[in-house]
């Protein structure tokens, strides 16, 4: 049997394509779990271009930026703006380059963070190495995991401590990945976190491509998630909050104690969201019926949410590794599976129809009645 074919999966063409009037569509390629290609989106009007994901970080997406520019008539020192829809590597990769040589603004949701979430409004001039050298000095020294509180408090520090709120290793990126990041940033000596010049909040109104786009806050995918909708002409640029044939990764380790419901929410919203013709997606190609997606995908984690009951009716008190082991095909086994079985279980043990229980070695169990 054949899986069905996934468009994020595709990797990325080197044609740039008018998806709406002045809206252009780059591809970036990517190579990330379930992913082949970022879509950058460029928003042209009479002062030159803001470009929305700008790709993962590093010489080698740079480069092909410049080349799809080109294909478009544009110059690195023609984009103004750049527009980062949430807190991720292959979104924002771009953005302190651009702002660094056109001197572009950076616009992101008012909550962007990236690694070490302080409760503060200075941004994280921290890389994911930091972070990993942190988690291994605490290791090396022994300490012991610190008192996570009431289960369903999420560290806000997740790699610092480094063990996961369910008392599991927590997700790094490859290693290859890690070193490229070192690479740039040892030879840029910039951190490849953008400094957001112009924070942003669910309400506020972009002139953008000549046209008014509506911010909307779409936290679940991550907390500061957000989509930009033109209702004049219906044009909806969805980030990752609503993707074409796959579902976005729901991470356990969030500062909601529980990101699922925020995410439902999130889907519910942007449903009612009228006029929208066109959906201008982060991966995958454009598609129309934004309302059936964004059910569709509620649907699937409704399916998701069952299907765990089940396997904690056969399991009894389970850990979440235990679950996830379940819950997903043995190729997705692993932190990422298991940061989304978390916000699965938290979210029903909210609900009432899932108890935890954390056992001495700091591991969480679950049960489901
Ligand atoms: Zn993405």
């Amino acid at each position: 049997m054949t899986r069905p074919h996934k468009q994020e999966q595709e990797s990325a063409r080197e044609e740039v394509t008018e998806v709406a009037p002045n809206v252009l569509r780059m591809q970036l390629p990517i190579r990330m779990p379930g992913l082949g290609h970022v879509n950058c989106y460029a928003l042209l009007d009479e002062r030159g271009a803001a470009v929305v994901d700008p790709g993962l970080p590093g010489s080698a997406t740079w480069k092909t930026l410049q080349q799809r520019l080109a294909r478009a008539g544009l110059r690195v020192r023609d984009v103004h703006t750049v527009i980062v829809t949430h807190s991720h590597p292959d979104h924002f990769g771009g953005a302190t380059r651009f702002a660094k040589e056109a001197g572009s603004r950076v616009i992101a949701h008012r909550s962007f963070r990236f690694g070490v979430s302080e409760a503060t409004h200075e941004q994280p001039e921290v890389s994911v190495d930091d972070l990993a050298a942190h988690a291994d000095r605490e290791a090396s020294l022994g300490e012991e995991p610190r008192q996570r509180g009431p289960v369903g408090h999420t560290p806000r520090e997740p790699w610092k401590i480094g063990r996961t709120p369910w008392g599991g290793e927590p997700p790094r990126p490859s290693f290859k990945m890690r070193m490229r990041w070192r690479m740039a940033r040892w030879l840029g000596g910039l951190s490849f976190v953008p400094r957001i010049s112009d924070p942003v909040s669910g309400g506020d109104v972009l002139r953008l491509a000549g046209r008014d786009w509506f911010v909307v806050h779409t936290p679940g995918h991550t907390e500061d998630h957000f989509c930009l909708h033109d209702p004049d002409e219906g044009l909806f640029l969805a980030g990752d909050h609503v993707l074409p044939t796959i579902t976005p990764h729901i991470s356990g380790l969030s500062l909601r104690a529980d990101p699922l419901a925020a995410y439902f929410e999130s889907l519910d919203r942007v449903a009612d969201i009228q006029p929208v013709h066109q959906v201008l997606p982060a991966h995958g190609h454009p598609f129309d019926d934004l309302a059936d997606r964004c059910r569709a995908i509620q649907k699937h984690h409704v399916e998701r949410l069952e299907k765990v009951k089940s396997i904690g009716r056969e399991l009894g008190l389970a850990s979440v590794e235990a679950f996830s082991q379940r819950l997903f095909k043995q190729r997705s086994w692993g932190a990422m599976a298991e940061s989304e079985t978390f916000a699965h279980l938290e979210h029903l043990r909210r609900l009432g129809m899932a108890e935890a229980r954390r056992q001495q070695d700091g591991r969480l169990f679950y049960s489901t009645g």
